[in-house]
């Protein structure tokens, strides 16, 4: 930076790829400086890796937030390597005087985020931070004791007592000042990143069913406030119908925030007030994000351990041949194998699903959670590091405020209670599409007729039950009951 132009300031990007209510966007556009806006990929070494599914996400959620800049006068610079001295580097050389970021929840981000925060500070440029993912901050939402709720009912009654400030308006300019050419070398081009993948590239299916970036969050909200969030207490959980607002990787890269969502859903019901019951039952949906946040920021340890130190001594089964029938939807579970393959081919899985295939792996299957976690990790496109290790524990039954693990689902009965017209089945398990839906989830009970009348041979064209449920649900009972204090 020359020394006579006046010094720019820098804005972050990390998982909050959004101009419109970005706290740190907002406040560094109001200081009237030039603004620099960069990311920096490959964050550090202590982060968890991406998964493939995330990694292809992110790639269109930052091309989509550089044209948005571009548009408002500014521009995306993308950085590789570590960020404490990425990020020192690029404050020394552009000569900043402040930086502006949005704050993140796990233990390693805030690690992260402390030392660059003094290596910055020690150098005299001045670090903000702000609230543009969560409702509330973790700290903010405890029990009267001061102390963090560990049950969601609770938390639930607290945030709604609470005022919500007004989501931001996007900045109309941004004035973007001009990167020194040293650093400027230094940036690489979005498609060397590798973040999509080449060889072989199995993102087809994700691109057909998703569009990334700030633009089309905003787009499938307004179709949902619209169209969906009418009946969504009821639809949300018919995996064969459009039944919820599939925000989450939306969400999970910081293309539309809580708040925006809060708000327009309130305004809405005031509009409506017959959509007040799909309303509070959505929006207890988005407390859950927050309370898993906030689970994970007071046990860092959630996404590797099972918070339930009971369960440190279960005997998991690890049988690889399992684990795969699983992961490839080929189970012999109708239901199990629909989810297993719609998250493989679109990067993403019902809700009343995912409860159902993570219920099968852990307790039909004995297998470790934490395989299932890493299974959804690298092939989620919301995959979130609280979320899914919440939700993981919190089917397993060994996390806070679980479900119980006696509580085992029958993948048949719940097939036939959620995807009642098989229509759900059909799409993703295209082979068994002939049968009638009294058999559909358990075509093992359909007559030989009716099973060639449908071109279906078990064993051969679609695989026969992995495991038996009744006997598979004795074992999970017998295993459970046999580790002492786990009632
Ligand atoms: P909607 O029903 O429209 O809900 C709106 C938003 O609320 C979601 O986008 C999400 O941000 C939040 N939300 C909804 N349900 C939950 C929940 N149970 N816990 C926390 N937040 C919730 N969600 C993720 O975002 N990332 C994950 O990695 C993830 N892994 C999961 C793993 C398992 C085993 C299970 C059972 C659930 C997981 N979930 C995860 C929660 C939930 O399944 C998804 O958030 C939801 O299916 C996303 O679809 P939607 O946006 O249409 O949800």
């Amino acid at each position: 930076m020359s020394t006579d132009s006046p010094s720019p300031v820098l804005v972050w990007f990390r998982d909050d790829h959004r101009l419109a209510d970005n706290p740190a966007l907002a406040a560094a556009a109001a200081t009237g400086s030039q603004v620099l806006c960069f990311a920096v990929i490959g964050g550090s070494d202590d982060l968890r890796p991406l998964g493939g599914a995330a990694r292809w996400w992110l790639h269109g959620s930052l091309r989509a937030l550089g044209e948005s800049l571009e548009q408002a006068g500014a521009s995306l610079a993308l950085f590789e390597g570590p960020a404490p001295s990425v990020v020192e580097r690029v404050a020394r050389e552009t000569g900043a005087s402040a930086i502006f970021w949005n704050r993140r929840y796990g233990a390693a981000e805030i690690a992260l985020d402390t030392a660059v925060k003094k290596r910055l500070t020690d150098s005299g440029i001045k670090a903000h931070s702000f609230n543009g993912r969560l409702l509330h901050e973790p700290w903010d939402i405890v029990n009267q004791a001061g102390r963090p709720f560990q049950v969601f009912t609770p938390y639930l009654r607290t945030v709604m007592t609470r005022g919500l400030k007004a989501a931001l308006a996007p900045p109309k300019r941004i004035p973007g000042g001009i990167w020194p050419s040293s650093l400027l070398a230094s940036t690489i081009p979005l498609e060397e990143l590798g973040l999509e993948p080449s060889s072989p590239d199995w993102a087809g299916g994700l691109r057909t069913a998703w569009r990334p970036g700030e633009e089309a969050a905003r787009k499938s909200f307004r179709h949902f406030l619209s169209k969906g969030l009418r009946g969504y207490a009821e639809n949300r959980d018919r995996p064969s119908l459009i039944g919820t607002s599939r925000l989450s990787p939306h969400l999970r890269f910081g293309e539309i925030s809580p708040r925006q969502i809060w708000h327009a859903v309130t305004a809405q019901v005031a509009e409506h007030p017959s959509l007040a019951r799909d309303a509070e039952k959505y929006l207890s949906e988005i407390v859950w994000r927050d309370f898993s946040h906030q689970l994970l920021h007071f046990h860092p340890h959630l996404p590797v351990r099972s918070h339930s130190s009971r369960f440190d001594a279960f005997p998991w089964i690890d049988d690889p041949k399992t684990l795969k029938a699983w992961r490839r939807g080929r189970t012999g579970y109708p239901i199990v194998d629909a989810g297993m393959r719609q998250l493989w081919q679109t990067g993403w899985m019902h809700n009343r699903v995912r409860m159902i295939t993570a219920s099968f792996l852990v307790k039909h299957l004995l297998t470790d959670w934490r395989k299932g976690e890493a299974w959804f990790w690298d092939t989620l496109v919301d995959a979130d590091p609280a979320n899914n290790a919440f939700s993981w524990q919190w089917v397993a039954g060994s996390g806070p405020d679980s479900a119980p693990f006696h509580r085992i689902f029958n993948p048949v009965t719940q097939g036939e209670k959620f995807d009642p017209d098989g229509d759900y089945v059909r799409t993703f398990v295209p082979e068994l599409a002939g049968l009638p839906s009294t058999f559909l989830h358990h075509p093992w009970d359909a007559p030989p007729a009716v099973l060639q009348e449908a071109g279906i041979s078990l064993g051969e064209t679609y695989p026969e039950p992995i495991v038996v449920h009744g006997l598979a649900r004795e074992r999970a009972l017998q295993t459970f009951r046999s580790l002492r204090g786990l009632e």
